[in-house]
């Protein structure tokens, strides 16, 4: 099969057969002592055996609000340690945690909990600039005359009440400090009766996917799909239990529970929280003052601590390896996370929220060329395509659309079997919409999106190559180019550059740099410098929202 895309991951190492209780209680039992959680935010260290405190009592509390297997439960919080145990104790009762992002507004969190058809959520009271506490009282005018638990929302029929991780709640919520007095409820012996009941291809997790278009999907993901990922994930990694890995990306997102905890998990490591979300210089605190071997964040996280003007008081040393993931790794970057940030070992990931998310990862001991320019070879024990428009398979070399099978493929989007099936073909395999290519080797490079490509005048341009070529300019600390109607030549070229603290450049400068090194076809004809780029949560620039904004920028100025 060399000749086409498709390549196997190796089969060598056996996937775990167990739930995720299972595994939590046995690395409780191999490495009791040992520190398994740090929340440098709330001051909190847990060795695994009072994590495991901490988790029972909360499952055990589940057990006593009549949690049932398969109930949804739901969590809208900020990185902190409640959120790991409420991932580890609803696993453990088989209810099904429905991760909310901690950025959602009242419109997406009504959607995300009606369309689940959550029965609990766990919230915080409030961040930055969302009072989660006011949002609900909003949305549920039942709230305040419901003894917690007995909630009857019309509007959400099947929710029964609020968990609130604040000290005092307003009227209906129940208090997170207040879990413990109902665990004295239910012996240890009535948990373990539960957790036998479990299978591991149950559905424990749900994620809203980003949904550029049309209303998000709830990816529904089994314990063997995401306890196997962060299993393989940290293998690759060679995480072992003298690791400390910093966590700064949302745990409401695969990159955090997965990949970060569930990684940790299955290999012993400590996890460290530095903030509820990103900060660069808390993230930096955290390796120094942790000691920490590793660290993971998307590409934008990586590109502030770099620049963070006071790094160099930062004693880096300690590291060892890393993931960059979740969108594009520019290589300019990666070289200087090897070199500046002792992270000689980073490997980048590639992978999508449906497959648990790993699919592709370079590995450690691959030539310093690939682990820069590649999203490396198939995952153990998954397997890789690229095909056309028609689902055929290329030959190695050609662009197309990317493809991911085996253990890690979701069980669907819930409550859509529409989308499923657009989603997953009668093969099982899992469309990504990433368009990628595959060399001799088996190693990918993502070249965009399907949709991001440009074509202008004919040409098929892929943002990526113009992205890569202006992060040689000296003055460039981040680009993101895009595509914009033009009558001429059906599409333009429009980049948006962020610059290095200290450093100048204007768009002819740009425009000069580029004429000189690349074909005048991909010289972009819009140029915009700006501090910040519209972002997602986990990491994603939003292109569309690029769009709109040159669009009407344009727009203006040719009213003028
Ligand atoms: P999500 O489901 O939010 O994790 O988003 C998945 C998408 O992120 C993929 O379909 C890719 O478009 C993008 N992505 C993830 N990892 C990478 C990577 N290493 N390089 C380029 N794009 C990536």
């Amino acid at each position: 099969m060399n000749h086409l895309s498709y390549t196997r991951g190796p089969q060598d190492q056996p996937l775990l057969a167990m739930t995720i209780g299972q595994a939590f209680d046995d690395t409780v039992a191999r490495f009791a002592g040992r520190e398994a959680l740090v929340v440098r935010h709330q001051q909190l260290r847990y060795s695994w055996s009072e994590l495991a405190e901490q988790v029972d009592s909360c499952a055990r509390a589940l057990l006593a609000l009549g949690v049932q297997v398969g109930d949804r439960v739901g969590i809208w919080a900020p990185n902190c340690a409640e959120w790991c145990i409420t991932q580890f104790a609803s696993a453990k009762v088989g209810a099904i945690l429905v991760t909310i992002n901690p950025a959602y507004r009242t419109s997406e969190l009504d959607y995300a909990l009606q369309q689940s058809g959550c029965s609990w959520l766990v919230c915080a009271d409030a961040f930055k600039t969302s009072d989660y506490h006011a949002m609900l009282v909003q949305l549920l005018p039942e709230l305040a005359a419901s003894q917690p638990g007995e909630l009857l929302s019309a509007r959400l029929p099947e929710l029964r009440g609020l968990i609130s991780l604040a000290q005092q709640a307003p009227a209906g919520f129940l208090c997170w400090h207040k879990l413990a007095g109902l665990a004295a409820g239910i012996s240890p012996a009535q948990l373990v009766e539960r957790q036998a009941l479990m299978q591991f291809d149950e559905p424990i997790n749900i994620q809203y996917t980003s949904g550029t278009t049309g209303s998000p999907k709830g990816a529904t993901l089994s314990h063997y799909n995401i306890l196997n990922n962060g299993y393989m994930v940290g293998a690759s990694l060679g995480l072992t239990e003298h690791d400390r890995l910093v966590i700064p990306v949302p745990l409401y997102h695969c990159f955090g529970m997965v990949m970060g905890n569930l990684g940790c998990l299955t290999h012993g490591s400590t996890m460290i929280y530095p903030a509820p979300s990103f900060e660069a210089e808390a993230t930096l605190l955290a390796v120094a003052k942790e000691k920490a071997t590793a660290l993971y964040g998307v590409p934008t996280m990586f590109i502030a601590e770099l620049d963070h003007p006071g790094r160099a008081e930062f004693d880096l040393s300690s590291l060892r390896t890393g993931i960059m993931a979740g969108a594009t790794c520019p290589i300019e970057v990666m070289k200087r996370v090897i070199d500046e940030m002792h992270m000689r070992e980073v490997q980048i990931a590639y992978g999508m929220t449906e497959t648990s998310p790993v699919s592709l990862q370079t590995a450690a001991d691959d030539d310093l060329d690939v682990r820069v320019t590649s999203v490396g070879r198939t995952q153990p024990q998954l397997e890789s395509k690229i095909v056309d428009a028609d689902g055929r398979i290329l030959p190695r070399g050609q662009t197309g659309e990317l493809c991911t099978r085996g253990y890690s493929v979701m069980l669907g989007y819930w409550n859509n079997p529409q989308a499923t099936a657009e989603a997953i073909d009668p093969g099982r395999w899992m469309h990504s919409g990433d368009l990628a290519v595959m060399d001799a080797q088996g190693y990918v490079r993502i070249v965009g999106r399907s949709k991001d490509m440009i074509i202008r005048g004919g040409e098929n341009i892929y943002p990526r190559e113009i992205e890569e070529f202006l992060f040689g300019h000296p003055a460039v600390a981040d680009v993101q180019v895009i595509g914009i109607p033009d009558r001429k030549y059906g599409e333009e070229i429009a980049v948006w550059v962020k610059l290095h603290p200290g450093h100048a450049c204007d768009a002819d400068e740009l425009r000069a740099y580029c004429k000189a090194s690349i074909a005048h076809f991909k010289v972009p004809r819009y140029v915009k410098f700006v501090d910040e780029f519209p972002m997602t949560v986990t990491g994603k620039v939003q292109k569309f929202r690029m769009r709109e904004v040159m669009l009407a920028e344009l727009d203006t100025t040719a009213a003028q």
